[in-house]
């Protein structure tokens, strides 16, 4: 298959590879290929990239069928890669099986955590020195929002990041890309992303907040741009302080009343002050 894509999508891409450092001379990339649209693009991107790139890298992309009562369809996706040229390795888990069991209303975290190191696992045992992840823009503003609301956490993905245990470096190079320029890509494509064989399809934390996003977006138009603005790193620019601990909150409780205090001791005061309800320690 011969593979192309139109400037703008190539601009985003390389614009990701370059100001992240995503890619280098004799790489060996291992993709995370769930088969779905997001995945099937990533490898036709990096597929772009190798083919017109200035620097060679090598390709490998590995499918990991959870283990859903529906297999995935492995002759559809082993076709895809076979056009592109990308040896395709397939890894059959009981992973949906252990997720569900362990926290049924809340799989996910289990699911992504367990195909994360079954794909880990792949590309050290296979030799690659890259895992890429089909993770969009849209994708980043989404966990980015969940994390506030559901964590309690300002944090969303890196574009890149090092695992020191394994010594892998995890890359996602579609960082610059909306979910809609993707799909609107793959529907010009001879080639249909297998739909997803997971029943939680569409009513996860992550479908909330996307509906949530688009919302409010509809309302105003600057709700995602202004989300996505937050996520850099200047984009924090007035936060509380860290909770103190119990410690630190008698050692300033102890500071700032010491002037009121020069009668009673002040470690008795702070018992008092205690045994009246003030909370040293809020949470
Ligand atoms: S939606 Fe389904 S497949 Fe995706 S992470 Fe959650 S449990 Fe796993």
């Amino acid at each position: 298959m011969r593979v192309e894509l139109p400037r703008n999508y190539v601009k985003k891409l390389w614009r990701a590879v370059i100001e992240f450092e995503l890619l280098a001379e004799g790489d060996r990339v291992l993709v995370g290929f769930s088969g779905g649209k997001d995945s099937s693009f990533l490898l036709y991107g990096l597929r772009v990239l190798q083919e017109h790139g200035p620097f060679s890298f090598e390709l490998g992309a590995v499918h990991v069928d959870l283990g859903f009562e529906e297999p995935s369809d492995v002759q559809l996706l082993q076709e895809y890669c076979h056009r592109l040229k990308v040896p395709f390795d397939l890894k059959k888990t009981k992973i949906a099986d252990v997720a569900f069991e362990q926290r049924q209303e809340n799989p996910c975290s289990s699911c992504a955590y367990f195909r994360r190191a079954v794909v880990n696992e792949t590309a050290i045992v296979q030799g690659y020195n890259k895992v890429a992840l089909a993770h969009h823009h849209d994708d980043a503003v989404e966990t980015f929002l969940m994390s506030q609301l559901y964590s309690g956490k300002v944090q969303t993905f890196l574009p890149k990041s090092h695992l020191d245990k394994s010594g892998l470096t995890v890359i996602r190079p579609l960082v610059y890309l909306r979910e809609a320029k993707i799909k609107e890509f793959m529907d010009t494509l001879p080639f249909v992303p297998m739909p997803s064989r997971c029943p939680l399809q569409g009513k996860t934390q992550r479908w909330k907040v996307k509906a949530l996003i688009q919302d409010l977006t509809r309302e105003n138009p600057f709700v995602y741009t202004n989300l996505a603005a937050a996520m850099r790193g200047d984009g924090v620019v007035e936060l509380w302080p860290p909770l103190p601990s119990r410690e630190e909150m008698r050692e300033k409780h102890q500071r700032v009343m010491r002037p009121a205090s020069t009668k009673k001791d002040d470690s008795r005061r702070a018992n008092d002050l205690e045994a009246s309800g003030f909370d040293f320690h809020m949470q």
